[in-house]
């Protein structure tokens, strides 16, 4: 049997899930040639959710990491996550601006593309796959792994045959969650190394603490390629250790190899790097959550779900949210919990409890699923739920993008209107995330402060702000809890608003404000939507907690907002 061989994740899945992706370029690159020298499969660097973090955190140029680590990583196929039709953002883009993408990653030295799609409906990943395949790279299609009555092992199977036929050069499983258990991933890469000749790729999260169990399974079943992260990055909520499985390997017939002395000597350097990010490094990701296994929903859901509930004072809900959660699962026809479906039934939980009424509140996003603009659910949506939802109105059965005109033309016209444009790239980048790409070209985004490590001898000076994250699918989102009482605030200083004041309503997560929907001065009721914040990649409207009369509105539309900054102030 041939040896296995290693994705390294630390530039990219293993910082997006322990540090929200804030790893600089500048402490990736002094140590990109050792880990060239290492001979991993290849070294995935890019994509996921590194892109809005570098424009929106870092005042980092996407691309230029992209080209800087290219520069100096020149024997390892450097590898991006990408969300098929959603690329590295969280709609879906017309197929032209998917097409320059996927065409302007390649040039800028992407040589694998991971391509998933959410819901597993392939149509969503077919115009990034053959992209990849004319511009001469390697894709590696990506099968979405869940637990549900629907997917059977056969199931994964099929869908691996159809990507193989689509032309993609190797598989992965996506086991984003870590539910994948040993025994599941000996039978399912059993099965995919006896109906398909690609190579197949386990790639899987320590969240639930099997991973490293169902590696070495995987390898019993002949799995290929395995995504391991350097120790320092790895555990919790990240993959399983590169030097452990390296180590643990040694002398199977799955031995990768690899140099561990070189290994450790890597491992080192980003052992001092961690401590530079040790200020964001919540407990909370570094640790396994056995809950997983019970609710079969990624642990970051539940604090995502934790998160919701305390910002409607409904905490006291929490067990009925969790119950509820299964169900409206099942009903929208059991979509893998990942970006963005994690929100979608994550959400709608929520507001079936909170509202007293199921389905009473239907989210935007909730009811273009219902309606297919995010594909083909596993499941037929339950037909209560689809008329309640869409009442007369007939679902599409088309591609989603079908529906969308090309829009490469209208962004470039806009780009250059505003004076952003200094290299192709750029209209991409404003394509991707129109609201908060100006303010980054234009340099105005200033990068975000390293919050100061906690001291060890228990006297830090003030209560530092602490920010914990929300996982799904090792996407992390910043929840900041700004500790009251003149603690200390790191924040970028657009954001500081008064904190205390009457009648003030405060963000309760890390958003942006997409919508002020009242004026100075306007008169509300208790109930009215004043603002309407994306946060978590939904849209979450911000209701007024008693009537009265707008005295304040201290945001602007595309402001970015933290926990607890004011927002607007009713008197
Ligand atoms: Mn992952």
């Amino acid at each position: 049997m041939p040896p296995v061989k290693l994705t390294d994740t630390t530039l990219r899945d293993a910082h997006q899930s322990l540090i929200a992706t804030r790893m600089r370029t500048r402490d990736m690159l002094p140590i990109a040639e050792k880990m060239d020298d290492v001979g991993f499969f290849s070294l995935e660097v890019w994509g996921g959710a590194t892109f809005d973090t570098s424009i929106r955190f870092l005042n980092e140029d996407p691309w230029d990491r992209l080209r800087a680590l290219k520069k100096t990583i020149k024997k390892t196929p450097l590898q991006m996550l990408l969300r098929g039709q959603n690329l590295v953002g969280y709609r879906h883009y017309p197929d032209d601006i998917v097409e320059k993408f996927v065409e302007h990653a390649a040039e800028s030295g992407i040589d694998i593309f991971r391509i998933f799609d959410a819901v597993n409906d392939i149509r969503n990943m077919e115009v990034s796959i053959r992209t990849a395949k004319r511009v001469g790279a390697h894709v590696q299609g990506t099968v979405c792994y869940t637990i549900s009555p629907v997917h059977p092992i056969p199931l994964f199977v099929k869908m691996a045959k159809e990507l193989e036929e689509m032309g993609c050069d190797s598989l992965c499983i996506k086991d984003m969650a870590g539910l994948i258990s040993p025994q599941n991933a000996f039978d399912l890469v059993s099965a995919l190394k006896e109906e398909i000749s690609i190579p197949v790729d386990l790639h899987s999260h320590c969240t639930s603490g099997m991973a490293p169990m169902s590696y070495l399974f995987a390898c019993e079943a002949g799995v290929d390629i395995l995504d391991t992260a350097f120790s320092p990055f790895a555990w919790g909520t990240s993959q399983p250790p590169t030097e452990t499985t390296v180590a643990a390997l040694r002398g199977t017939p799955y031995d990768t190899g690899l140099d561990l002395f070189l290994l450790i000597e890597i491992k080192k350097y980003f052992e001092e790097i961690k401590e530079k990010y040790r200020g964001i490094l919540d407990p909370i990701s570094e640790r396994i959550d056995t809950n997983v296994l019970k609710y079969q929903i990624p642990g970051g859901m539940i604090s995502n779900l934790v998160s919701q509930l305390k910002e409607q004072n409904a905490l006291d809900k929490y067990e009925a949210v969790q119950a509820e959660m299964p169900r409206v699962r099942e009903e929208l026809g059991y979509p893998p919990l990942v970006t963005p479906t994690s929100q979608i039934v994550g959400t709608q939980a929520v507001l079936n409890v909170l509202m007293g009424e199921r389905y009473k509140v239907v989210p935007k996003e909730v009811r273009d699923y219902v309606k297919g603009l995010y594909g083909r659910t596993p499941a037929p949506i339950s037909k209560e739920i689809l008329a309640k939802i869409l009442g007369e109105e007939q679902p599409i059965t088309c591609r989603p993008a079908d529906l969308l005109q090309p829009e490469l033309d209208k962004v470039t016209k806009e780009a250059y209107g505003l004076g952003i444009v200094k290299k192709p790239e750029d209209i991409l980048t404003y394509a991707l995330y129109p609201a908060i790409a100006p303010k980054f070209l234009r340099g105005e985004t200033k990068e975000e402060a390293l919050l100061a490590p906690k001291t060890n001898n228990g006297k830090a000076a003030a209560p530092l702000p602490t920010e914990f994250k929300v996982e799904v699918d090792g996407d992390l989102f910043n929840v900041r809890i700004i500790s009251t009482g003149g603690g200390v605030s790191v924040r970028p200083a657009e954001a500081e608003h008064p904190k205390t004041l009457d009648g003030a309503i405060t963000a309760s997560m890390q958003g942006m404000v997409l919508k002020i929907k009242v004026k100075k001065g306007d008169s509300v009721a208790r109930g009215d939507i004043v603002i309407v914040l994306e946060a978590m990649k939904m849209e979450n409207n911000i209701h007024a907690p008693h009537a009265g009369t707008v005295k304040e509105i201290l945001v602007k539309e595309g402001s970015t907002v933290g926990a607890g900054d004011t927002l607007i102030v009713i008197g």
